[in-house]
């Protein structure tokens, strides 16, 4: 069981997507992969679920939107950074952004008052979003506690769960309190609101491992409000389902006009078995089908709600060797450290060296395990020459840990010096991006 609210931190990430149905992730579904940034590059973002319908409309240049949920609980590091860094990459591609603040959530489930989770999500996590290029088009920050309509649709998803799928899922005993029950339904709401606002539309989740449960629970949501079924049958066959028992033939005649528009030709209509079979359909079809029949949903009132995807991103390990954590300052350099601070603990950190430097001159260092190289690799070094001058330095033994952490912390100056001046230049956009509902 993953719990999203106290996650020890794995390496077996393989072993997870097995047991859990996660779809490895393929960087060519988003663009040329020589084009995207490191974190893609380098497989940071490993795993996926439902991506298809997103790498379809990127393809198209189709709208399609990305949500971030972010529960104000501390001050911000890069780790956090690396999520805002893909949202801002995928931005690129017309992406709206949607940004929850689960300040609910905070209160439930961390004792949070909401007056300081509000200022802190707005000093600290809101200008280090438009700071790091998130406050471009397109951009909408909310916090739970004022969006009705994430509130109301938390209500209207409850009627689809019981609680004993709540405990299979999270584990939840007779103690946890009915507001940390209702977290995940409240977050289900966050993520299928855009599609209130915007009609049937592909929303992408970037998120932990740790966080997949929320994406199960709400994927499970989505699909259970919908009234038609696009699959392939057992034998083979593509067609649509109608869910529900009333107006069948009705349904299935407004699927088939549907279809007809979106150049499908050749139809077997069976209302007996609430079915229409497309012949010649193939299984590379069931997107465009699902996504027809979510508008004819949405055109009859319904929600028409698509799957919502997720991506999975690997944990960056601490400069301590253990998590990377806002409560253990050590572990983590933070977005608003101080240059010296930053130098300090990055002097402190563990590296991939060796015991000797006589050892590392003849062996060569391990950037790959190295906590200071992946501060350069992910966030300071932009310049791709540069990078792969420090790796090949380290892996031949040319580069000893004590000249290249000096380095790493003059990267880091710079990087900190530059989101300070950013967050001071995109203060003002603040109240431009933050909705009060
Ligand atoms: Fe890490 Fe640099 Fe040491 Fe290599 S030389 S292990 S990159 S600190």
């Amino acid at each position: 069981m993953l719990d999203p609210w106290s996650y020890s931190e794995t390496d077996d990430y393989s072993h997870l997507m097995e047991e859990f149905g996660i779809e490895p992730f393929d960087p060519a579904m988003v663009s040329d992969p020589d084009t995207q940034p490191r974190l893609f590059k380098e497989r940071i973002v490993f795993g996926h679920r439902g991506f298809e319908y997103v790498s379809r409309r990127i393809k198209r240049g189709e709208p399609f939107a990305i949500m971030s949920g972010l529960m104000p609980s501390g001050r911000m590091h890069l780790g956090h950074k690396m999520v805002i860094d893909q949202i801002s990459y995928l931005q690129e591609f017309g992406a709206r952004v949607f940004v929850g603040i689960a300040d609910l959530e905070s209160y439930a489930t961390r004792n949070m008052p909401l007056k300081k989770a509000r200022e802190l999500a707005i000093g600290s996590y809101v200008r280090n979003y438009l700071a790091l290029g998130i406050g471009k088009e397109g951009l909408e920050v909310y916090f739970q506690s004022r969006r009705k309509e994430v509130k109301d649709l938390a209500l209207l998803l409850g009627k689809k769960v019981n609680l004993s799928t709540m405990r299979a899922i999270y584990g939840f005993t007779d103690q946890t309190n009915m507001g940390h029950m209702n977290a995940p339904l409240l977050q289900a709401g966050d993520i299928l609101h855009p599609q209130l606002k915007l009609g049937p539309i592909p929303v992408v989740v970037p998120v932990g491992i740790d966080q997949d449960p929320h994406m199960r629970l709400c994927r499970d949501l989505a699909s259970s409000f919908r009234t038609y079924n696009a699959t392939e049958t057992s034998d083979g066959r593509i067609g649509v389902f109608v869910k529900v028992d009333d107006d069948v033939e009705g349904r299935l005649r407004r699927a088939k006009a549907s279809l007809e528009k979106e150049g499908f030709l050749d139809f077997k209509m069976i209302p007996a078995y609430k079915a229409l079979y497309l012949t010649g359909a193939s299984r590379s079809d069931l997107i465009p089908m699902d996504e027809a029949m979510a508008g004819v949903e949405a055109e009859e009132g319904e929600y028409g709600f698509l799957p919502p995807a997720s991506t999975y991103h690997r944990f960056i390990k601490g400069l301590t060797g253990e998590k990377m954590s806002s409560s253990k300052p050590e572990t983590a350099i933070f977005l608003d450290d101080a240059p010296e601070e930053a130098a300090g603990k990055l002097m402190k950190a563990v590296t991939g060296g060796r015991e000797t430097a006589e050892q590392q001159r003849r062996e060569g260092g391990r950037p790959d395990i190295c906590s200071v190289f992946e501060t350069m690799l992910f966030h300071t070094v932009k310049e791709e020459k540069e990078i792969q001058r420090i790796k090949e330095e380290c892996l031949s033994g040319e580069r000893l840990c004590g000249q290249c952490k000096r380095e790493a912390v003059e990267y880091m100056r710079g990087f900190l010096g530059e989101l300070k001046d950013k967050r001071d230049e995109t203060e003002h956009l603040l109240n431009i991006f933050i909705s009060e509902e």
